[in-house]
């Protein structure tokens, strides 16, 4: 321990020097000694080479601070060692120690990079000075190419960094001019470093960014710690429109703080005042775009969808309106399509859309705006008309242009467009009164044997306020394809709950809308005389069911069912009802009529015979929704009607203690003096069905013993009440 202390203290006490590498050469033995000597004296350790050419090998060796060179040698001499030595850049100080004194050899050694000069013989002490000096020189060499080399190593460290970056990363000066941009400008944009140092930016943005980009990189507000980001399109080395998107993201920069040099990439007098990255954001605006454009366009036509029709014929409406001008809204439905579609497959069907979408647009102006609203129909907007006849020539263009035949692959096929045109204001005053209207007025060409135009006019108003736009085409299709469904809704006992009948209520199961009640398209179905096939429908499949409940034991449950008043006034209802009856083989004493006073009401006479023929047959007659119609008593003992259907309103009233349960008591007062029986609907309650069992109502129907089911439940409740009945008996 203690002589690794001793030893420690000893090298602390040695100059720094002492550490150097020294290699002493001299081709003369003794003079070699005596040096090397002397410095091990003063505390230098030294290597020694006999002669040039020995020198030069350890020089290649080892890595020296100081060469002691003696000038004049026989193998090879001082000015050939220090040839060598700047040869291979060997860097060691070197001193010559030499015999020759002329002015020539001292300054040649000299030029060569000999940092000093001592004559033999020497004086030991000024030999040592020298050493010194030149050693301490050495070693500020040294550790100053230490520092350019560690600089060097971080200038390509960030150099590196900035280059691989995935922006592009300028410097502008204070006029806009490019003054440092990384090597991904060439890469994203096409030029090269040189190319753009020194030229303004607003060579690389597109005309229409300019004046953004100015404002921003000169925004006041912004710094460092409050960036800017924008973005700009940027122009591709030899395009002339910006082709490709990108993020800037900005901030001016404190210039003073960056003591900068120029270097490649930099121009050489920087004065930058921004710093920037720009982001390539091509793709992602790409795909935003391809996203917008489906939002608003149908991929198949590239035509403008619904949403932007609306938007757009929104838009020309208030214009039309500030400028007290017309426009006209054109609804075009193909005539023969579902035929095309059906028989040569919807690959052909695509093709015929794109190709009729084709010639439709070759006939409108700039301005117009052709949709493809849905299926085969498409809607026109011509945005300003001066009259009726602007339209009715763009309708007759749109009729004769579709008349020659398509051709797909080897088939030729015709089709044709009925068209409807809305005109604003007369014919609408809003975007969905316009459509809906046009719609109208087209369905009004279709009846009338399509392929044709035709104006809307208010008579063809049939129900503005039913949403009927589509509904029609949806209703057609659902009779077809048996979308129908019949629920049934219990009448039961208010004396011991049994079921003693059921209503038959009509459901449409809708494929995208879901189960929609009778509100919902039973006033289209009126308007569209679709009611008598729908009625049928439901009819038929009532007597089905209930037939098989009949027959599985439930020989008394009744059938009610609703008849609209069209189908009650067409001359031919008793004998198609009873035609229909005989068809489903349904006992005629099991069915129940239910129709609203205001049918009976408006051809007393009429009606009066065809419910004497029904009930001739054994049909029950019900009065549906009694008291809210003329609610006059006095026909009612002239008609043979069985039932009276307590309205809802007034089984309401019993909850709420109001008027409406004394209209109760009144109607099952009087109907009970007519030996009428009573169906209180729309129970909803216990405390509804006590007040009404109190008031000797022998039926109720209502929620409360649950809403109109299908016939499977229904079904499953009467063959669980068949069971209990037998069980009770049994009992
Ligand atoms: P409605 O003949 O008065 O039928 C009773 C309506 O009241 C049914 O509505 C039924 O679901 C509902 N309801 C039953 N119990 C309750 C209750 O406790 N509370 C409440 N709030 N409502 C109750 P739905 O099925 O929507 O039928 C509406 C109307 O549509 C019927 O009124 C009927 O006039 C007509 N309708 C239904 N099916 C047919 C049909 O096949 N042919 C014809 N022509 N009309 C039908
Ligand atoms: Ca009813
Ligand atoms: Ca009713």
């Amino acid at each position: 321990m203690k002589a690794m202390n001793g030893d420690s203290a000893k090298q602390a006490s040695r100059p720094i020097e002492s550490n150097a590498n020294i290699l002493v050469v001299d081709d003369e033995p003794r003079l070699l000694q005596s040096l090397i000597t002397l410095l091990s004296e003063r505390g230098f350790y030294a290597d020694a080479a006999l002669g040039g050419k020995a020198a030069c090998q350890l020089l290649t060796q080892r890595d020296y601070d100081l060469v002691l060179l003696d000038l004049r040698m026989a193998d090879m001499d001082g000015h050939q060692v220090m040839d060598f030595m700047n040869r291979r850049d060997i860097r060691a100080a070197t001193v010559v120690v030499s015999g020759e004194s002329s002015f020539s050899s001292v300054s040649r050694a000299l030029r060569r990079g000999a940092y000093d000069y001592i004559k033999k013989p020497f004086d030991a002490d000024e030999l040592i000075a020298t050493v010194t000096n030149a050693l301490s020189k050495r070693q500020l060499e040294r550790s100053h190419d230490d520092v350019q080399h560690r600089l060097r190593k971080s200038e390509e460290l960030h150099r590196y960094i900035v280059n691989s970056s995935p922006d592009i990363v300028f410097m502008l000066d204070s006029d806009g001019r490019f003054c440092f941009l990384n090597s991904k400008v060439e890469a994203l944009l096409g030029y090269s470093c040189g190319e753009l140092l020194g030229r303004h930016f607003r060579h690389l943005v597109d005309d229409q960014d300019v004046a953004k980009a100015m404002y921003t990189f000169q925004d006041p507000n912004i710094n460092a710690t409050n960036p800017r980001t924008i973005e700009l399109r940027l122009k591709t080395r030899g395009s002339r429109k910006a082709n490709r998107h990108f993020e800037i993201t900005a901030f001016p920069m404190d210039g003073n703080a960056l003591g900068m040099k120029a270097t490649d990439g930099v121009a050489d007098n920087v004065d930058a005042q921004i710093y920037g990255t720009a982001r390539d954001i091509t793709e992602r605006k790409e795909a935003e775009a391809f996203i917008n454009f489906q939002a608003y366009h149908d991929l198949l036509t590239r035509l403008p969808n619904r949403a932007l029709f609306k938007d757009r014929l929104n838009l020309a409406i208030t214009h039309a309106r500030r400028n007290s001008q017309k426009l006209a809204v054109m609804f075009l439905d193909l005539d023969r399509f579902k035929v095309v579609n059906d028989t040569l497959g919807h690959a052909m069907g695509d093709r015929l859309l794109q190709a009729v979408s084709q010639r439709l647009e070759s006939c409108l102006r700039r301005g117009d705006t052709l949709s493809r609203f849905g299926g085969d129909e498409f809607t026109l907007l011509l945005p300003a008309i001066s009259s009726h006849e602007d339209a009715r020539k763009i309708a007759r263009k749109l009729i004769s242009v579709l008349k020659a035949p398509f051709q797909l692959g080897e088939h030729e096929v015709f089709v044709g467009v009925s068209i409807g045109i809305a005109v604003f204001p007369d014919a609408g005053q809003s975007m969905d009164q316009l459509i809906q209207n046009a719609d109208i007025a087209m369905y009004h060409v279709k009846g009338r044997g399509k392929d044709g135009y035709q104006f809307f006019n208010d008579a063809m108003s049939i129900n503005n306020t039913t949403h009927r736009l589509g509904l029609e085409r949806d209703l057609r299709r659902a009779l077809e394809q048996n979308e129908m469904r019949v629920f049934y809704q219990p009448q039961v006992s208010a004396i011991d709950g049994h079921i003693v009948g059921v209503e038959a209520l009509v459901r449409w199961q809708h494929p995208e809308r879901g189960l929609l009640y009778p509100r919902d398209f039973l006033p289209l179905a009126e308007e569209t005389k679709l009611i008598g096939d729908l009625s049928q429908l439901v009819l038929g499949t009532a007597c089905r069911e209930v037939r098989d409940w009949l027959s599985d034991g439930n020989q008394k449950v009744r059938l009610a069912v609703n008849f609209s008043p069209s189908q009650v006034e067409h001359p031919r209802f008793v004998q198609q009802l009873l035609a229909q009856l005989d068809h489903f083989n349904f006992p005629a004493e099991n069915l129940e009529v239910e129709i609203t006073e205001n049918v009976i009401m408006n051809d007393l006479e009429q009606m009066s015979r065809k419910l004497q023929e029904l009930a001739a047959h054994g049909i029950r007659i019900a009065i549906d929704d009694f008291g809210t119609g003329y609610s006059s008593l006095s026909y009612l003992h002239r008609l043979p009607i069985h039932t009276l259907k307590v309205d809802q309103t007034f089984i309401r009233g019993i909850r709420a203690g109001e008027d409406g349960a004394c209209i109760v008591n009144a109607i099952v007062a009087m109907a009970h003096g007519l030996r009428l029986d009573i169906v209180a609907e729309g129970v909803e309650t216990a405390e509804q069905l006590q007040y009404l069992r109190e008031l000797g109502c022998q039926q109720v129907q209502g929620f409360y013993y649950g809403p109109a089911r299908p016939a499977e439940e229904i079904g499953g409740l009467l063959t669980g009440q068949r069971q209990s009945v037998r069980i009770s008996k049994a009992g």
